[in-house]
Protein backbone atom coordinates (compact mmCIF):
# COMPACT_ATOMS: atom_id res chain seq x y z
CA UNK A 1 0.00 0.00 0.00
CA UNK A 2 1.63 3.45 -0.92
CA UNK A 3 0.65 6.78 -2.56
CA UNK A 4 2.98 8.69 -3.55
CA UNK A 5 1.78 12.37 -4.66
CA UNK A 6 3.84 15.69 -6.22
CA UNK A 7 1.33 18.05 -7.91
CA UNK A 8 1.18 21.60 -8.22
CA UNK A 9 -1.88 23.08 -9.91
CA UNK A 10 -2.39 27.23 -10.68
CA UNK A 11 -5.82 28.88 -9.55
CA UNK A 12 -7.00 32.42 -9.70
CA UNK A 13 -5.21 33.89 -6.52
CA UNK A 14 -4.38 30.40 -5.39
CA UNK A 15 -1.61 28.18 -5.82
CA UNK A 16 -1.19 24.34 -4.82
CA UNK A 17 2.28 22.65 -4.37
CA UNK A 18 1.62 19.98 -2.87
CA UNK A 19 4.56 16.30 -2.32
CA UNK A 20 3.91 13.70 0.20
CA UNK A 21 4.25 10.16 -0.06
CA UNK A 22 2.64 7.29 2.48
CA UNK A 23 3.42 3.83 3.06
CA UNK A 24 0.05 2.08 4.50
CA UNK A 25 -0.37 4.48 7.59
CA UNK A 26 -2.72 6.22 8.08
CA UNK A 27 -2.33 10.01 6.58
CA UNK A 28 -3.72 13.15 7.55
CA UNK A 29 -3.55 16.37 5.74
CA UNK A 30 -3.78 19.40 8.38
CA UNK A 31 -4.07 22.93 7.12
CA UNK A 32 -6.26 25.42 8.10
CA UNK A 33 -9.92 26.29 6.21
CA UNK A 34 -9.28 27.16 2.25
CA UNK A 35 -5.25 25.61 2.45
CA UNK A 36 -5.96 23.57 -0.65
CA UNK A 37 -6.92 20.03 1.62
CA UNK A 38 -9.89 19.51 -0.91
CA UNK A 39 -8.37 20.26 -3.93
CA UNK A 40 -5.67 18.18 -3.01
CA UNK A 41 -7.53 15.10 -2.67
CA UNK A 42 -9.96 15.86 -5.96
CA UNK A 43 -6.91 15.60 -7.84
CA UNK A 44 -6.07 12.75 -6.46
CA UNK A 45 -9.82 11.14 -7.47
CA UNK A 46 -9.06 12.88 -10.78
CA UNK A 47 -12.19 15.47 -10.40
CA UNK A 48 -9.59 17.91 -10.85
CA UNK A 49 -5.94 18.15 -12.86
CA UNK A 50 -3.18 18.91 -11.92
CA UNK A 51 -0.93 21.50 -14.19
CA UNK A 52 2.13 19.24 -13.28
CA UNK A 53 3.43 16.46 -11.52
CA UNK A 54 3.13 12.80 -10.36
CA UNK A 55 0.19 10.83 -8.84
CA UNK A 56 1.11 6.90 -8.30
CA UNK A 57 -1.08 4.66 -6.33
CA UNK A 58 0.35 1.44 -4.87
CA UNK A 59 2.36 1.31 -8.17
CA UNK A 60 -0.46 2.25 -10.81
CA UNK A 61 0.45 5.60 -12.34
CA UNK A 62 -2.94 7.53 -12.00
CA UNK A 63 -1.38 10.90 -13.03
CA UNK A 64 2.08 11.75 -14.71
CA UNK A 65 2.25 15.19 -16.81
CA UNK A 66 5.28 14.37 -18.40
CA UNK A 67 4.18 10.95 -20.20
CA UNK A 68 0.58 12.51 -20.54
CA UNK A 69 -1.63 9.96 -18.24
CA UNK A 70 -4.34 10.71 -16.56
CA UNK A 71 -6.96 8.28 -15.63
CA UNK A 72 -10.74 8.91 -15.43
CA UNK A 73 -11.84 9.11 -11.95
CA UNK A 74 -14.07 5.95 -12.61
CA UNK A 75 -10.65 3.81 -13.40
CA UNK A 76 -8.25 5.66 -10.21
CA UNK A 77 -10.01 3.23 -7.31
CA UNK A 78 -10.46 5.60 -5.26
CA UNK A 79 -13.05 5.86 -2.59
CA UNK A 80 -14.00 9.36 -1.53
CA UNK A 81 -16.31 10.63 1.53
CA UNK A 82 -17.23 14.22 0.60
CA UNK A 83 -17.23 16.99 3.06
CA UNK A 84 -21.08 17.09 2.92
CA UNK A 85 -21.51 13.04 2.29
CA UNK A 86 -23.34 14.06 -0.86
CA UNK A 87 -25.93 11.02 -0.40
CA UNK A 88 -28.52 11.33 -3.17
CA UNK A 89 -31.53 12.79 -1.56
CA UNK A 90 -34.08 10.99 -3.40
CA UNK A 91 -32.86 7.69 -3.13
CA UNK A 92 -32.92 5.02 -0.12
CA UNK A 93 -30.27 3.90 2.08
CA UNK A 94 -29.94 1.05 0.36
CA UNK A 95 -29.74 2.79 -3.18
CA UNK A 96 -27.53 4.88 -2.28
CA UNK A 97 -24.95 2.21 -1.28
CA UNK A 98 -25.42 -0.10 -4.14
CA UNK A 99 -25.21 2.61 -6.93
CA UNK A 100 -23.11 2.19 -9.47
CA UNK A 101 -21.87 -1.49 -8.35
CA UNK A 102 -21.88 -2.81 -11.54
CA UNK A 103 -22.70 -6.43 -10.79
CA UNK A 104 -25.83 -8.91 -11.00
CA UNK A 105 -28.83 -7.63 -9.16
CA UNK A 106 -28.53 -11.11 -6.89
CA UNK A 107 -24.82 -10.85 -6.28
CA UNK A 108 -25.44 -6.45 -5.71
CA UNK A 109 -28.37 -7.46 -2.84
CA UNK A 110 -25.76 -9.59 -1.55
CA UNK A 111 -22.88 -6.89 -0.79
CA UNK A 112 -25.18 -4.66 -0.31
CA UNK A 113 -27.09 -6.35 2.50
CA UNK A 114 -23.28 -7.47 4.17
CA UNK A 115 -22.19 -4.04 4.10
CA UNK A 116 -25.16 -2.77 6.05
CA UNK A 117 -24.70 -5.54 8.61
CA UNK A 118 -21.35 -4.52 9.45
CA UNK A 119 -21.81 -0.48 9.54
CA UNK A 120 -24.89 -1.30 11.61
CA UNK A 121 -27.50 0.30 9.18
CA UNK A 122 -30.28 -2.67 9.83
CA UNK A 123 -33.69 -1.47 9.28
CA UNK A 124 -32.79 1.92 7.55
CA UNK A 125 -32.58 0.28 4.38
CA UNK A 126 -35.84 1.78 3.19
CA UNK A 127 -35.12 5.23 4.57
CA UNK A 128 -34.21 8.28 3.21
CA UNK A 129 -30.99 10.21 3.91
CA UNK A 130 -33.48 13.44 5.45
CA UNK A 131 -34.95 10.47 7.84
CA UNK A 132 -31.06 9.96 9.40
CA UNK A 133 -29.05 11.22 11.60
CA UNK A 134 -26.11 12.94 11.08
CA UNK A 135 -24.19 9.92 12.41
CA UNK A 136 -26.27 7.73 10.32
CA UNK A 137 -25.88 9.70 6.99
CA UNK A 138 -21.73 9.40 7.73
CA UNK A 139 -22.24 5.19 8.02
CA UNK A 140 -23.94 5.30 4.85
CA UNK A 141 -21.90 7.22 2.72
CA UNK A 142 -18.67 5.46 4.06
CA UNK A 143 -20.60 1.76 3.34
CA UNK A 144 -21.20 3.64 0.07
CA UNK A 145 -17.16 4.21 -0.75
CA UNK A 146 -16.20 0.41 1.08
CA UNK A 147 -18.74 -1.39 -0.97
CA UNK A 148 -16.15 -0.60 -4.16
CA UNK A 149 -13.08 -2.31 -1.93
CA UNK A 150 -11.39 1.12 -2.94
CA UNK A 151 -7.52 1.45 -3.02
CA UNK A 152 -7.78 4.24 -0.75
CA UNK A 153 -10.67 5.69 0.92
CA UNK A 154 -10.43 9.60 1.01
CA UNK A 155 -12.14 11.39 3.61
CA UNK A 156 -12.49 14.88 3.41
CA UNK A 157 -13.59 16.63 6.73
CA UNK A 158 -15.47 13.45 7.77
CA UNK A 159 -16.96 15.09 11.47
CA UNK A 160 -17.20 18.48 10.44
CA UNK A 161 -21.34 18.35 9.70
CA UNK A 162 -21.92 16.99 13.19
CA UNK A 163 -22.74 18.20 16.21
CA UNK A 164 -19.90 18.52 18.47
CA UNK A 165 -21.64 16.21 21.52
CA UNK A 166 -21.94 13.37 18.58
CA UNK A 167 -18.96 13.76 17.03
CA UNK A 168 -16.60 11.93 20.29
CA UNK A 169 -18.54 8.83 19.85
CA UNK A 170 -18.44 8.57 16.32
CA UNK A 171 -14.80 8.95 15.87
CA UNK A 172 -14.56 5.95 17.73
CA UNK A 173 -17.02 3.82 15.92
CA UNK A 174 -15.13 5.53 12.59
CA UNK A 175 -12.43 3.90 14.04
CA UNK A 176 -13.82 0.55 14.31
CA UNK A 177 -15.60 1.04 11.07
CA UNK A 178 -12.39 1.77 9.28
CA UNK A 179 -11.11 -1.54 10.91
CA UNK A 180 -13.01 -2.93 8.40
CA UNK A 181 -11.14 -1.51 5.39
CA UNK A 182 -8.00 -2.81 4.87
CA UNK A 183 -6.39 0.14 2.13
CA UNK A 184 -4.90 2.78 2.66
CA UNK A 185 -6.64 5.63 4.17
CA UNK A 186 -6.32 9.69 3.55
CA UNK A 187 -8.19 11.77 6.21
CA UNK A 188 -8.40 15.81 5.60
CA UNK A 189 -8.74 18.04 8.47
CA UNK A 190 -8.52 21.43 10.32
CA UNK A 191 -8.49 19.62 13.57
CA UNK A 192 -5.48 18.95 15.14
CA UNK A 193 -7.78 16.52 17.67
CA UNK A 194 -8.67 14.22 14.73
CA UNK A 195 -5.80 14.27 12.86
CA UNK A 196 -3.83 12.74 16.23
CA UNK A 197 -6.70 10.49 16.96
CA UNK A 198 -6.98 9.14 13.46
CA UNK A 199 -3.82 9.69 11.65
CA UNK A 200 0.18 7.85 12.01
CA UNK A 201 1.38 10.52 9.98
CA UNK A 202 0.54 13.69 8.88
CA UNK A 203 1.42 16.29 5.70
CA UNK A 204 1.15 19.87 7.16
CA UNK A 205 -0.27 22.49 4.40
CA UNK A 206 0.00 25.95 4.70
CA UNK A 207 -1.74 28.88 1.77
CA UNK A 208 -1.50 25.42 -0.21
CA UNK A 209 1.94 24.19 0.10
CA UNK A 210 2.81 21.24 1.82
CA UNK A 211 5.42 22.20 4.30
CA UNK A 212 5.85 19.03 6.70
CA UNK A 213 5.66 15.77 6.45
CA UNK A 214 6.21 13.38 9.49
CA UNK A 215 5.10 10.94 12.50
CA UNK A 216 1.89 12.72 14.20
CA UNK A 217 3.54 12.30 17.66
CA UNK A 218 6.59 13.38 16.31
CA UNK A 219 5.57 16.48 14.87
CA UNK A 220 2.90 17.17 17.64
CA UNK A 221 6.42 17.29 19.91
CA UNK A 222 8.70 19.40 18.25
CA UNK A 223 6.41 21.11 14.72
CA UNK A 224 9.86 22.57 13.53
CA UNK A 225 7.81 25.73 11.89
CA UNK A 226 5.86 28.55 13.17
CA UNK A 227 2.82 27.84 11.15
CA UNK A 228 2.91 23.77 12.15
CA UNK A 229 2.85 24.91 15.54
CA UNK A 230 -0.35 26.64 15.03
CA UNK A 231 -1.55 24.01 13.41
CA UNK A 232 -0.99 21.41 15.94
CA UNK A 233 -2.31 23.94 18.76
CA UNK A 234 0.42 25.69 20.28
CA UNK A 235 -1.15 29.12 21.42
CA UNK A 236 1.92 31.06 22.83
CA UNK A 237 4.48 31.45 19.80
CA UNK A 238 6.87 34.68 20.17
CA UNK A 239 9.38 36.37 17.69
CA UNK A 240 13.02 35.48 18.81
CA UNK A 241 16.47 36.20 19.10
CA UNK A 242 19.02 33.97 19.82
CA UNK A 243 21.67 35.67 21.48
CA UNK A 244 24.04 32.08 22.08
CA UNK A 245 24.33 28.98 21.60
CA UNK A 246 22.31 28.62 25.32
CA UNK A 247 20.42 31.76 25.67
CA UNK A 248 17.46 32.94 23.38
CA UNK A 249 15.70 36.06 24.25
CA UNK A 250 11.52 36.29 23.44
CA UNK A 251 10.78 39.23 21.65
CA UNK A 252 7.25 39.05 22.62
CA UNK A 253 7.16 38.10 25.74
CA UNK A 254 10.53 40.36 26.92
CA UNK A 255 12.26 37.23 28.84
CA UNK A 256 15.25 36.03 28.07
CA UNK A 257 15.61 32.12 28.32
CA UNK A 258 18.60 30.07 29.02
CA UNK A 259 18.63 26.53 27.62
CA UNK A 260 20.69 23.62 28.43
CA UNK A 261 20.84 21.68 25.22
CA UNK A 262 22.43 23.64 22.54
CA UNK A 263 19.84 25.76 20.81
CA UNK A 264 19.33 25.82 17.22
CA UNK A 265 20.96 28.37 15.07
CA UNK A 266 18.33 29.23 12.52
CA UNK A 267 15.16 29.40 14.54
CA UNK A 268 13.28 32.69 14.61
CA UNK A 269 10.30 31.86 17.23
CA UNK A 270 9.80 29.58 20.04
CA UNK A 271 6.64 28.55 21.35
CA UNK A 272 5.07 27.36 24.45
CA UNK A 273 1.74 25.26 24.92
CA UNK A 274 -0.59 26.60 27.00
CA UNK A 275 -0.70 23.79 29.16
CA UNK A 276 2.90 23.62 29.44
CA UNK A 277 4.22 26.03 32.07
CA UNK A 278 4.38 24.74 36.00
CA UNK A 279 3.30 27.12 38.65
CA UNK A 280 6.10 27.66 41.32
CA UNK A 281 6.10 28.52 44.83
CA UNK A 282 7.44 32.54 45.26
CA UNK A 283 10.86 30.63 46.91
CA UNK A 284 11.80 30.41 43.49
CA UNK A 285 10.90 33.35 41.88
CA UNK A 286 14.68 33.93 41.35
CA UNK A 287 15.35 31.27 39.25
CA UNK A 288 15.85 31.16 35.65
CA UNK A 289 13.20 30.67 32.81
CA UNK A 290 10.19 31.84 35.26
CA UNK A 291 7.65 34.81 34.34
CA UNK A 292 6.13 36.64 36.83
CA UNK A 293 2.94 37.02 35.98
CA UNK A 294 0.29 40.02 35.34
CA UNK A 295 -3.11 38.22 35.54
CA UNK A 296 -5.25 39.67 32.74
CA UNK A 297 -8.20 37.57 32.67
CA UNK A 298 -9.27 34.63 33.86
CA UNK A 299 -11.91 32.75 31.97
CA UNK A 300 -13.80 29.68 33.30
CA UNK A 301 -14.14 26.36 30.95
CA UNK A 302 -15.92 23.54 31.95
CA UNK A 303 -12.65 21.47 33.98
CA UNK A 304 -10.09 24.40 33.49
CA UNK A 305 -9.45 28.21 33.15
CA UNK A 306 -8.30 30.27 30.80
CA UNK A 307 -5.70 32.58 32.30
CA UNK A 308 -4.31 35.79 30.31
CA UNK A 309 -1.61 37.33 31.33
CA UNK A 310 1.20 39.25 30.84
CA UNK A 311 4.67 39.27 31.85
CA UNK A 312 4.67 41.77 34.52
CA UNK A 313 6.64 45.23 34.60
CA UNK A 314 6.92 45.26 31.06
CA UNK A 315 5.48 47.64 28.23
CA UNK A 316 3.32 46.55 25.79
CA UNK A 317 4.16 42.28 25.69
CA UNK A 318 1.84 39.82 24.09
CA UNK A 319 -0.66 38.35 25.69
CA UNK A 320 0.08 35.05 27.05
CA UNK A 321 -2.48 31.77 27.39
CA UNK A 322 -2.19 29.42 30.33
CA UNK A 323 -4.44 26.66 30.91
CA UNK A 324 -4.78 24.83 34.46
CA UNK A 325 -7.48 22.33 35.60
CA UNK A 326 -9.70 24.22 38.02
CA UNK A 327 -8.88 21.84 41.10
CA UNK A 328 -5.44 23.10 40.72
CA UNK A 329 -5.87 26.66 40.84
CA UNK A 330 -8.99 26.73 43.36
CA UNK A 331 -6.55 24.95 45.60
CA UNK A 332 -3.53 27.30 45.25
CA UNK A 333 -3.24 29.47 49.15
CA UNK A 334 -1.87 32.76 47.39
CA UNK A 335 -3.72 34.11 44.81
CA UNK A 336 -1.92 37.50 44.65
CA UNK A 337 1.43 36.44 43.16
CA UNK A 338 1.43 33.91 40.17
CA UNK A 339 5.14 32.67 39.15
CA UNK A 340 5.55 30.39 36.11
CA UNK A 341 8.22 28.24 35.03
CA UNK A 342 8.50 27.28 31.19
CA UNK A 343 10.18 24.32 31.22
CA UNK A 344 12.98 23.34 28.95
CA UNK A 345 11.24 20.36 27.64
CA UNK A 346 8.67 22.18 26.77
CA UNK A 347 9.62 25.01 24.37
CA UNK A 348 9.76 24.37 21.03
CA UNK A 349 11.99 26.51 18.84
CA UNK A 350 10.82 27.26 15.30
CA UNK A 351 11.83 28.27 11.98
P1 LIG B 1 -9.71 23.62 1.98
O1 LIG B 1 -10.35 22.34 1.59
O2 LIG B 1 -8.34 23.44 2.58
O3 LIG B 1 -10.56 24.45 2.88
P2 LIG B 1 -9.90 24.18 -0.84
O4 LIG B 1 -9.01 23.13 -1.39
O5 LIG B 1 -11.37 23.94 -0.93
O6 LIG B 1 -9.47 24.49 0.66
O7 LIG B 1 -9.61 25.55 -1.56
C1 LIG B 1 -8.32 26.09 -1.63
C2 LIG B 1 -8.35 27.39 -2.40
O8 LIG B 1 -8.62 27.16 -3.76
C3 LIG B 1 -9.37 28.37 -1.89
O9 LIG B 1 -8.77 29.65 -1.87
C4 LIG B 1 -10.47 28.31 -2.93
O10 LIG B 1 -11.10 29.55 -3.03
C5 LIG B 1 -9.71 27.97 -4.18
N1 LIG B 1 -10.49 27.18 -5.13
C6 LIG B 1 -11.12 26.02 -4.88
N2 LIG B 1 -11.71 25.54 -5.99
C7 LIG B 1 -11.46 26.42 -6.97
C8 LIG B 1 -11.79 26.52 -8.36
N3 LIG B 1 -12.50 25.56 -8.96
N4 LIG B 1 -11.35 27.60 -9.04
C9 LIG B 1 -10.62 28.56 -8.45
N5 LIG B 1 -10.26 28.52 -7.15
C10 LIG B 1 -10.68 27.50 -6.41
MG1 LIG C 1 -12.20 21.52 2.15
Amino acid sequence: MSLFVDIKKKLKGFSLDVSFETNGEYLGILGSSGSGKSMTLKCIAGIETPDEGRIVLNGKVLFDSYRKINLKPQDRHIGYLFQNYALFPNMTVEENIGIGLLTSKIEKERRVSEIIKKFHLQGLEKKYPNQLSGGQQQRVAMARCIIYKPDILMLDEPFSALDSHLKEKLQSEVLEFLKLYDGEVLMVTHSRDEVYKFCNNIVIIDKGNSILLGNTKEVFRDPKLMEAAMLTGCKNISRCKVISSNKVYAIDWDITLEIEKEIPKEINYIGIRAHSFEIVNTNFKTEKNILDCQIDKIVENVFEYSILLKNKNKENKNTILYKIKKEEWDNRKDKEELYLKIPESSILFLK
